[in-house]
């Protein structure tokens, strides 16, 4: 008979993470890039998350007497709301910096980041228009930095909740043989940075379709194929995995008008059906209906799994949060501050 595990008291729950668990650490303190995670701490983020989904919105005592700060100097919905509600229910104590903030008064991005380390907080999550803002901050910080968007360079965290969304749907533990097509704005990606680096690692064939002025000059670096048209790309997928025309990054002077973006690319029924039967339709969002993806597909349609990853988006946050704030071994940074 199955165990429902929702129905746990918090501390058993607690009792049973720590044995998925097995006594493992992740091998890094900061997570800036998806090319720091290796396969291990792939396989006990993904069991750790799994059952932390499981135990939905349990509160438990993992990180308490610990402090988060959320510094998102670009707006965001998913990935900020879910960094906090994840540490609150690892009853972390958290503060949120916005662009609002003194960077806007001319204070530098370090200044503002070790202004907030100060604070003694052990995790700091930066969002940033601009690409590197994570890495420096890592350099000079006590706390853990970890990447939740830094300009066009890379998304680690959506990458990790996009992996553990395929690899549940496909039932294995890598992508062999599977066929992914990711379709949009590439080139202004961070989403894709990412994406593309773990789908590598996870052996996926990667498609990407777009018009040519939206694809890097050296993405065949990263293995994958450009089609120029999408039908082609969509043909037997198993993910389709739809991107928004970045237009605060200037994407708009890429293509002739978003509606003949929408006409050449955009998501439809019937786009959709060249897939396979069973693929899904996943999107990182902010979904811009009609021009991205199709109105009907967007969040009702049964293959589409753009909430699911919002509700995977908690599970991998949370799983990242007690894993990174409770090294078991103990090491610190090196960083110390003077
Ligand atoms: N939410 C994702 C990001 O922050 C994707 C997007 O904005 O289109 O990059």
């Amino acid at each position: 008979m199955a165990v429902i595990l929702s129905k746990k008291s918090p501390s058993a729950a607690e009792k049973d993470l720590n044995s998925i668990r097995k006594g493992r650490d992740l091998s890094f303190f900061d997570l800036v890039s998806i090319d720091q995670v290796t396969p291990e701490d792939l396989g006990l983020l993904y069991d750790v998350a799994r059952r932390f989904r499981e135990y939905k919105t349990y509160k438990f005592s993992f990180n308490k007497g610990s402090s988060q700060v959320n510094a998102f100097f670009e707006p965001s919905t998913r990935t900020s709301s879910s960094f906090d509600l994840a540490a609150k229910q690892l009853s972390m104590d958290t503060a949120g910096v916005s662009s609002n903030s003194s960077v806007e008064k001319g204070e530098s991005y370090l200044d503002t980041v070790q202004t907030i380390d100060s604070y003694n907080v052990k995790t700091i999550v930066i969002r940033s228009k601009e690409s590197g803002v994570p890495a420096v901050a890592a350099r000079y910080t006590q706390a853990s930095i970890i990447n939740a968007g830094d300009g066009w360079h890379e998304h680690p965290t959506q990458a990790l909740l996009d992996g553990l969304t395929m690899l549940d749907h496909c039932k294995s533990k890598d992508m062999k043989g599977r066929v992914v097509v990711i379709v949009g704005d590439i080139m202004h990606s961070r989403v894709f940075g990412s994406l593309v680096r773990l789908l590598k690692t996870l052996k996926a064939e990667v498609r990407i379709s777009a018009p040519l002025t939206l694809i890097p000059e050296d993405v065949e670096k990263f293995g994958v194929k450009w089609y120029g048209k999408v039908e082609e790309a969509l043909t037997g997928a198993d993910v389709v995995y739809a991107l928004r025309v970045q237009s605060e990054r200037g994407a708009n002077g890429f293509i002739p008008t978003l509606r003949e973006y929408s006409k050449m690319f955009g998501i439809s029924r019937k786009r959709l059906d060249l897939a396979k039967k069973d693929a899904i339709l996943m999107h990182p969002g902010p979904v811009i209906r009609d021009i991205d993806v199709h109105s009907a597909l967007a969040a009702v349609d049964e293959q589409s799994y753009i909430l699911r990853q919002v509700e995977n988006g908690m599970a991998v946050r949370k799983a990242l949060l007690w894993l990174i704030v409770d090294r078991i071994d103990g090491k610190k940074k090196t960083f110390t501050r003077k």
